[in-house]
C-alpha cells in the first residue's frame, strides 16, 4: 500500500515518502550508500543541472533515503516541500542563508534552545546578520523590533528548556502585518503534538535528532516550506524573487512558486554549504518516524506521570510542565498541543545547586547527558553543565538557576521512571 490523500496521521507516519524498492523489491527503503547517480544520456544530465527536471546528480544535493524522509515530514506537517539536512542547526542555517542578505535584521524569541541561541547571537554575525531577541510571553516585544530590515520572525512551538508553549497566532499576526515569514522550531513538539501550519507558520523546522528520529542514535535536521509565503509579490527577498546567476538568470520564486523556498535551500544553500545528512542517517530517522505517534504517545503520559508525581514531592520547590492543569502554559498547550504537552520540561529543587548535583550524580534510569527525545529518559543539570559557562543573572533569567534540573521522560515504564527518582531525590 502506498500512501493516499486522506489518509490519517499514524498511516503517513509508516508510509509517507517510501515504496518498495523497484529494482529488488524490498520492502523497506534500502540504504543508498552511494556518492553519485549514473546519468541516462548527456541530455538527462543538462536537464537535471538545469532544474528542468528533478532527479538525483550527487548526494549533497539529494539521496533516495532523504527524498523518504522529506516526504514523510511533509506530509505529516502539511507542507509544500522539505529538505533534510546533517543537523538541526544546519537547517536553519540553511532557511537564514536563503531569506538574508548581508545588513538584515531578524526577531527570534530568547528562550529558545541554548545552541540556536549560540548560533543567531554569535556565528550569524560573521555573515553580516542581526539576530534581535524579544520575550516570548510579551508578543508586543516582537512587534517592538520590527524594522525595514526584518526578514524573519523566528521561533519555537513548545521552547526548551522552560517548557514555554508559544501562542503562535499572536506571532505569526506580527509576522504577517511586517510582510516576513514566521519559522517555527517544531523539534520538542513534532508534527503529532502541534501543526505550526494551521497557526500561521510559513517555514518549519526541527532538529530530527531528537524525537523525529527519537532514539538517541543520529543527527539530522529539516525544514519544511509551508508553501503559504508569496516571495514574488514581497520582493524582500532578493535569492527568491530575482534572477538568479547560477542558474542562468532563473528566478526561483517565479519558477517554483510554494516549493520554491524548499527548492532555493537545496540547489544554493545546501549545494554551497554543504550540510547534507548521510545515507545512513536518513534511513535511521526514517525508521524511527513509523513510531513517531506510538512514542510520542507514551512520552507525553509518561512525562504526565512524572510532573504528577515531582509536584507532590517535599523536596520539589516548582515543576513547569503545561501538562499540569494549574501551570501558566496549559490553556495554551490545549489550544496548540492538543494531544499532550511533550516530554521535556524542568522543576526545581528545594536544596539549591547540591541537590541538583546529587540528583543526576545518583539516578540509575535516567541517563545524565545534554540531548532530549530519546527513548530512554535523560536528566541533566544545566547550571553546572550546559549553562555552566553564563554568569549567575544570566543563568538564571535563561531558565537555568541553579535549583532548576530538565527531564526528558523516555518511553519506559512510568513507575520505573518515578521509582528512580524517588529513590534518588
Ligand atoms: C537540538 C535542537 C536543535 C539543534 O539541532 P541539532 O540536530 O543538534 O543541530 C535546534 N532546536 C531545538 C529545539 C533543539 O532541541
Amino acid at each position: 500500500m502506498t500512501e493516499g490523500p486522506n489518509q490519517k496521521f499514524s498511516t503517513l507516519a509508516v508510509h509517507a515518502g517510501a515504496a518498495p524498492d523497484p529494482t529488488t523489491g524490498a520492502r523497506a527503503t534500502p540504504i543508498y550508500q552511494t556518492s553519485s547517480y549514473v546519468f541516462n544520456d548527456v541530455d538527462h544530465a543538462a536537464s537535471l543541472f538545469n532544474l528542468e527536471a528533478f532527479g538525483n546528480i550527487y548526494t549533497r544535493l539529494m539521496n533516495p533515503n532523504s527524498n523518504v524522509l522529506e516526504e514523510r515530514i511533509t506530509a505529516l506537517e502539511g507542507g509544500t516541500a522539505a529538505l533534510t539536512t546533517a543537523s538541526g542547526h544546519g537547517a536553519q542555517l540553511l532557511v537564514f542563508h536563503t531569506l538574508m542578505e548581508p545588513g538584515d535584521e531578524f526577531i527570534a524569541a530568547k528562550q529558545l534552545y541554548g545552541g540556536s541561541l549560540n548560533q543567531f547571537g554569535h556565528s550569524f554575525k560573521k555573515f553580516g546578520w542581526t539576530a534581535k531577541f524579544a520575550d516570548i510571553d510579551d508578543p508586543a516585544s516582537f512587534q517592538a523590533q520590527v524594522t525595514e530590515k526584518t526578514k524573519a520572525i523566528f521561533v519555537e512551538s513548545i521552547a526548551n528548556p522552560g517548557g514555554i508553549v508559544t501562542d503562535l497566532k499572536a506571532i505569526s499576526e506580527i509576522a504577517k502585518a511586517a510582510g516576513v515569514p514566521l519559522i517555527v522550531d517544531n523539534t520538542l513538539a513534532t508534527p503529532y503534538l502541534c501543526q505550526p501550519k494551521e497557526h500561521g507558520a510559513d517555514i518549519i523546522v526541527h532538529s530530527m535528532t531528537k524525537f523525529l528520529g527519537g532514539h538517541g542514535n543520529s543527527l539530522g535536521g529539516v525544514l519544511v516550506d509551508c508553501g503559504t509565503f508569496d516571495w514574488m509579490s514581497s520582493g524582500k527577498f532578493k535569492t527568491l524573487s530575482t534572477p538568479c546567476d547560477s542558474y542562468h538568470g532563473m528566478v526561483l520564486g517565479e519558477a517554483f512558486g510554494p516549493i520554491a523556498l524548499a527548492i532555493a535551500c537545496r540547489v544554493l544553500g545546501l549545494r554551497d554549504l554543504g550540510p547534507c545528512i548521510s545515507p545512513f542517517n536518513a534511513f535511521m530517522i526514517a525508521t524511527g518516524m513509523e513510531t513517531l505517534p506510538l512514542r510520542m504517545k507514551q512520552h507525553c503520559s509518561n512525562a504526565l506521570e512524572v510532573a504528577r508525581f515531582l509536584a507532590n514531592h517535599e523536596k520539589v520547590a516548582w515543576v513547569n510542565y503545561a501538562g499540569l492543569p494549574d501551570n501558566a502554559y496549559h490553556e495554551r498547550a490545549k489550544t496548540y498541543c492538543p494531544r499532550g504537552a511533550g516530554s521535556v520540561f524542568t522543576f526545581g529543587l528545594k536544596g539549591g545547586y547540591d541537590a541538583g548535583v546529587n540528583l543526576v550524580n545518583s539516578v540509575s534510569l535516567f541517563s545524565h547527558l545534554a540531548n532530549v527525545g530519546d527513548t530512554r529518559s535523560l536528566i541533566i543539570h544545566p547550571a553546572s553543565t550546559t549553562h555552566r559557562q553564563l554568569a549567575d543573572d544570566d543563568r538564571a533569567a535563561a531558565g537555568a538557576g541553579d535549583d532548576v534540573v530538565r527531564l526528558s521522560v523516555g518511553i519506559e515504564d512510568a513507575l520505573d521512571i518515578i521509582q528512580d527518582l524517588e529513590e534518588n531525590l
